[in-house]
Protein backbone atom coordinates (compact mmCIF):
# COMPACT_ATOMS: atom_id res chain seq x y z
CA UNK A 1 0.00 0.00 0.00
CA UNK A 2 2.30 3.06 -1.53
CA UNK A 3 0.52 5.63 1.45
CA UNK A 4 1.58 3.25 3.82
CA UNK A 5 5.36 2.99 2.25
CA UNK A 6 5.64 6.65 1.68
CA UNK A 7 4.43 8.04 5.27
CA UNK A 8 7.09 9.69 7.10
CA UNK A 9 5.18 9.13 10.08
CA UNK A 10 2.07 7.92 11.52
CA UNK A 11 -1.31 9.05 14.10
CA UNK A 12 -2.42 5.64 15.57
CA UNK A 13 -5.94 5.33 17.00
CA UNK A 14 -5.21 3.33 20.54
CA UNK A 15 -8.44 1.32 21.10
CA UNK A 16 -9.47 -1.45 18.84
CA UNK A 17 -6.43 -1.10 16.78
CA UNK A 18 -3.33 -1.92 19.49
CA UNK A 19 -5.28 -2.47 22.36
CA UNK A 20 -8.72 -3.64 23.42
CA UNK A 21 -10.16 -4.84 26.63
CA UNK A 22 -6.95 -3.63 28.42
CA UNK A 23 -4.68 -6.29 26.16
CA UNK A 24 -3.08 -5.46 23.23
CA UNK A 25 -4.09 -6.98 19.62
CA UNK A 26 -1.94 -9.44 17.42
CA UNK A 27 0.67 -7.07 15.58
CA UNK A 28 0.85 -4.59 18.02
CA UNK A 29 4.34 -5.04 19.69
CA UNK A 30 5.78 -5.93 16.09
CA UNK A 31 4.50 -2.63 14.72
CA UNK A 32 6.24 -0.89 17.16
CA UNK A 33 9.73 -2.44 16.84
CA UNK A 34 9.11 -2.60 13.45
CA UNK A 35 8.73 1.54 13.47
CA UNK A 36 11.80 1.78 16.13
CA UNK A 37 13.41 -0.35 13.43
CA UNK A 38 12.87 2.03 10.42
CA UNK A 39 13.29 5.10 12.80
CA UNK A 40 9.54 6.53 11.92
CA UNK A 41 8.00 8.48 14.20
CA UNK A 42 4.47 8.03 15.42
CA UNK A 43 1.96 9.29 17.72
CA UNK A 44 -0.67 7.72 19.64
CA UNK A 45 -4.34 10.01 19.48
CA UNK A 46 -6.81 8.66 21.61
CA UNK A 47 -9.95 9.79 23.26
CA UNK A 48 -9.27 8.09 26.40
CA UNK A 49 -9.88 9.92 29.22
CA UNK A 50 -10.06 8.02 32.11
CA UNK A 51 -6.30 7.98 32.56
CA UNK A 52 -3.76 10.03 32.89
CA UNK A 53 -0.48 10.07 30.21
CA UNK A 54 1.58 9.05 32.95
CA UNK A 55 -0.77 5.98 33.96
CA UNK A 56 -1.68 5.36 30.44
CA UNK A 57 2.01 5.09 29.29
CA UNK A 58 2.35 2.91 32.32
CA UNK A 59 -0.36 0.56 31.65
CA UNK A 60 0.99 0.39 28.07
CA UNK A 61 4.67 -0.69 29.15
CA UNK A 62 3.33 -3.33 31.32
CA UNK A 63 1.13 -4.71 28.10
CA UNK A 64 4.37 -4.84 26.47
CA UNK A 65 3.80 -1.61 24.17
CA UNK A 66 6.66 0.31 24.89
CA UNK A 67 6.33 3.91 24.01
CA UNK A 68 6.84 7.84 26.04
CA UNK A 69 4.30 9.80 27.44
CA UNK A 70 5.17 12.41 24.76
CA UNK A 71 4.17 9.84 22.21
CA UNK A 72 0.39 9.63 23.82
CA UNK A 73 -2.06 12.82 22.61
CA UNK A 74 -4.65 11.58 24.78
CA UNK A 75 -8.22 13.70 24.89
CA UNK A 76 -7.59 14.18 28.40
CA UNK A 77 -3.95 15.99 27.96
CA UNK A 78 -5.73 18.00 24.94
CA UNK A 79 -8.13 19.39 27.78
CA UNK A 80 -5.19 20.81 29.50
CA UNK A 81 -3.16 22.75 26.17
CA UNK A 82 -6.91 23.93 26.03
CA UNK A 83 -7.37 25.75 29.16
CA UNK A 84 -4.16 26.71 29.19
CA UNK A 85 -5.05 28.46 26.07
CA UNK A 86 -7.89 30.22 27.65
CA UNK A 87 -5.65 31.68 30.31
CA UNK A 88 -6.21 29.02 33.08
CA UNK A 89 -9.54 29.96 34.09
CA UNK A 90 -10.70 28.47 37.84
CA UNK A 91 -12.21 25.52 36.76
CA UNK A 92 -14.82 22.83 37.98
CA UNK A 93 -14.05 18.72 36.75
CA UNK A 94 -16.19 16.48 35.98
CA UNK A 95 -13.49 13.78 35.66
CA UNK A 96 -11.39 10.85 37.15
CA UNK A 97 -9.17 11.42 39.95
CA UNK A 98 -6.58 10.00 37.70
CA UNK A 99 -6.94 12.11 34.91
CA UNK A 100 -7.20 15.15 37.51
CA UNK A 101 -3.35 14.98 38.49
CA UNK A 102 -3.00 16.14 34.74
CA UNK A 103 -5.15 19.21 35.58
CA UNK A 104 -2.87 20.44 38.65
CA UNK A 105 -1.79 23.59 37.86
CA UNK A 106 -4.88 24.75 37.24
CA UNK A 107 -7.37 26.36 40.23
CA UNK A 108 -10.18 23.90 41.53
CA UNK A 109 -13.52 26.51 42.07
CA UNK A 110 -16.39 24.68 42.39
CA UNK A 111 -19.01 27.46 43.63
CA UNK A 112 -17.59 30.14 40.47
CA UNK A 113 -15.77 28.37 37.86
CA UNK A 114 -15.06 30.07 34.90
CA UNK A 115 -15.06 26.78 32.59
CA UNK A 116 -16.28 23.22 33.48
CA UNK A 117 -14.55 20.12 32.23
CA UNK A 118 -16.59 17.32 31.12
CA UNK A 119 -14.73 13.49 30.67
CA UNK A 120 -15.00 10.09 31.43
CA UNK A 121 -16.60 10.69 35.01
CA UNK A 122 -18.85 7.71 36.66
CA UNK A 123 -19.96 9.65 39.88
CA UNK A 124 -22.69 11.96 38.01
CA UNK A 125 -25.88 12.79 40.45
CA UNK A 126 -29.07 14.81 39.93
CA UNK A 127 -26.99 17.35 42.29
CA UNK A 128 -24.06 17.38 40.45
CA UNK A 129 -25.57 17.80 36.91
CA UNK A 130 -27.66 20.19 38.79
CA UNK A 131 -24.50 22.09 39.68
CA UNK A 132 -22.88 21.94 36.53
CA UNK A 133 -25.79 23.65 34.82
CA UNK A 134 -25.80 26.48 37.47
CA UNK A 135 -22.03 27.15 36.39
CA UNK A 136 -23.05 27.68 32.52
CA UNK A 137 -25.79 29.44 32.93
CA UNK A 138 -23.85 31.91 35.59
CA UNK A 139 -21.27 32.15 32.08
CA UNK A 140 -19.20 29.01 32.32
CA UNK A 141 -18.04 27.52 29.10
CA UNK A 142 -18.25 23.64 28.34
CA UNK A 143 -15.00 21.81 27.70
CA UNK A 144 -16.48 18.33 26.71
CA UNK A 145 -12.72 16.06 25.91
CA UNK A 146 -15.05 13.82 24.16
CA UNK A 147 -18.66 13.34 22.49
CA UNK A 148 -18.97 9.77 23.30
CA UNK A 149 -22.57 8.45 23.18
CA UNK A 150 -22.01 5.27 24.77
CA UNK A 151 -19.10 2.20 24.63
CA UNK A 152 -19.21 -1.37 25.20
CA UNK A 153 -18.18 -3.10 28.56
CA UNK A 154 -18.31 -6.98 29.16
CA UNK A 155 -21.17 -6.69 30.98
CA UNK A 156 -22.74 -4.75 27.85
CA UNK A 157 -22.93 -1.47 26.92
CA UNK A 158 -22.74 1.84 29.09
CA UNK A 159 -23.73 5.39 29.04
CA UNK A 160 -20.72 7.97 27.87
CA UNK A 161 -19.93 11.29 28.28
CA UNK A 162 -20.99 13.21 25.65
CA UNK A 163 -24.48 11.85 26.90
CA UNK A 164 -24.03 14.58 30.30
CA UNK A 165 -22.03 17.07 27.76
CA UNK A 166 -25.25 17.08 25.92
CA UNK A 167 -27.76 17.41 28.93
CA UNK A 168 -26.28 20.37 30.01
CA UNK A 169 -26.29 22.10 26.05
CA UNK A 170 -29.74 21.43 26.09
CA UNK A 171 -30.81 23.19 29.14
CA UNK A 172 -28.55 25.77 28.69
CA UNK A 173 -28.63 26.40 24.86
CA UNK A 174 -24.54 26.76 25.21
CA UNK A 175 -22.48 24.65 22.73
CA UNK A 176 -19.60 22.83 24.26
CA UNK A 177 -16.01 23.49 22.90
CA UNK A 178 -15.27 19.33 21.89
CA UNK A 179 -10.92 18.96 22.49
CA UNK A 180 -10.44 15.22 21.66
CA UNK A 181 -10.58 13.77 18.25
CA UNK A 182 -12.14 14.73 15.38
CA UNK A 183 -11.62 18.24 16.92
CA UNK A 184 -9.02 19.62 14.05
CA UNK A 185 -6.88 20.78 16.76
CA UNK A 186 -5.91 17.97 18.34
CA UNK A 187 -5.08 16.70 14.71
CA UNK A 188 -2.69 19.67 14.21
CA UNK A 189 -0.91 19.43 18.10
CA UNK A 190 -0.03 15.94 16.65
CA UNK A 191 1.25 16.66 13.48
CA UNK A 192 3.22 19.66 15.02
CA UNK A 193 4.88 17.42 17.57
CA UNK A 194 5.91 15.59 14.56
CA UNK A 195 7.20 18.23 12.78
CA UNK A 196 5.30 16.90 9.90
CA UNK A 197 2.59 17.75 7.36
CA UNK A 198 -0.52 16.46 6.80
CA UNK A 199 0.22 15.15 3.31
CA UNK A 200 3.37 12.98 4.95
CA UNK A 201 1.29 11.43 7.48
CA UNK A 202 -0.82 8.34 7.38
CA UNK A 203 -4.08 7.77 10.31
CA UNK A 204 -5.08 4.25 10.88
CA UNK A 205 -8.17 3.86 13.30
CA UNK A 206 -11.29 1.87 13.86
CA UNK A 207 -13.81 4.96 14.22
CA UNK A 208 -14.75 6.41 10.95
CA UNK A 209 -15.69 9.78 12.20
CA UNK A 210 -13.04 10.33 14.91
CA UNK A 211 -9.98 8.82 13.18
CA UNK A 212 -10.69 8.65 9.62
CA UNK A 213 -12.85 11.67 8.84
CA UNK A 214 -11.39 14.12 11.54
CA UNK A 215 -7.72 12.93 9.53
CA UNK A 216 -9.51 13.48 6.34
CA UNK A 217 -10.64 16.85 7.67
CA UNK A 218 -7.44 17.63 8.31
CA UNK A 219 -5.50 16.41 4.61
CA UNK A 220 -4.70 13.85 6.41
CA UNK A 221 -5.05 10.30 4.37
CA UNK A 222 -7.04 8.33 7.25
CA UNK A 223 -7.13 4.52 7.02
CA UNK A 224 -9.71 2.08 8.34
CA UNK A 225 -8.62 -0.90 10.90
CA UNK A 226 -10.91 -3.50 10.46
CA UNK A 227 -10.23 -4.46 14.43
CA UNK A 228 -12.15 -3.14 17.04
CA UNK A 229 -15.60 -1.62 15.82
CA UNK A 230 -15.33 -1.96 12.58
CA UNK A 231 -18.24 -4.33 11.29
CA UNK A 232 -19.79 -5.22 7.53
CA UNK A 233 -21.48 -2.53 6.36
CA UNK A 234 -20.40 0.40 8.98
CA UNK A 235 -18.69 2.36 5.47
CA UNK A 236 -21.74 1.55 3.18
CA UNK A 237 -24.00 3.08 5.19
CA UNK A 238 -21.62 6.50 6.99
CA UNK A 239 -21.01 8.52 3.24
CA UNK A 240 -17.19 8.71 4.66
CA UNK A 241 -14.56 7.02 2.10
CA UNK A 242 -11.40 5.91 3.89
CA UNK A 243 -8.47 6.22 1.83
CA UNK A 244 -7.36 2.86 2.34
CA UNK A 245 -7.93 0.00 4.35
CA UNK A 246 -6.18 -2.72 6.72
CA UNK A 247 -7.79 -6.02 7.57
CA UNK A 248 -5.09 -5.35 11.32
CA UNK A 249 -2.71 -3.58 12.56
CA UNK A 250 -0.58 -7.10 12.05
CA UNK A 251 -0.40 -6.63 8.49
CA UNK A 252 1.80 -2.98 9.00
CA UNK A 253 5.26 -4.32 9.45
CA UNK A 254 5.27 -6.37 6.05
CA UNK A 255 4.06 -3.40 4.55
CA UNK A 256 6.52 -1.17 5.62
CA UNK A 257 9.31 -3.43 5.02
CA UNK A 258 8.49 -4.61 1.44
MG1 LIG B 1 -10.65 3.07 18.38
Amino acid sequence: MKLIQKAKGFLFDLDGVFIQSGKTLPGAKETITSLRDLNIPFRFLTNTTTKNRRTLQTSLADIGLQCSEEEIFSAGFSGVQTIRKMGSPPCCFYITENLKTDYSEFKENRDAPKVIIIGDYEDWTFDLLDQAFKHVMNGAEIIALHMGKYYKVDMGLRLDAGCFVAALEFATGKKAQIVGKPNKEFFQCALDHLRLRSEDVVMLGDDLINDVKGAQDIGIPGILVKTGKYHKGMVESSGINPDGFLHSIADLPNILNS
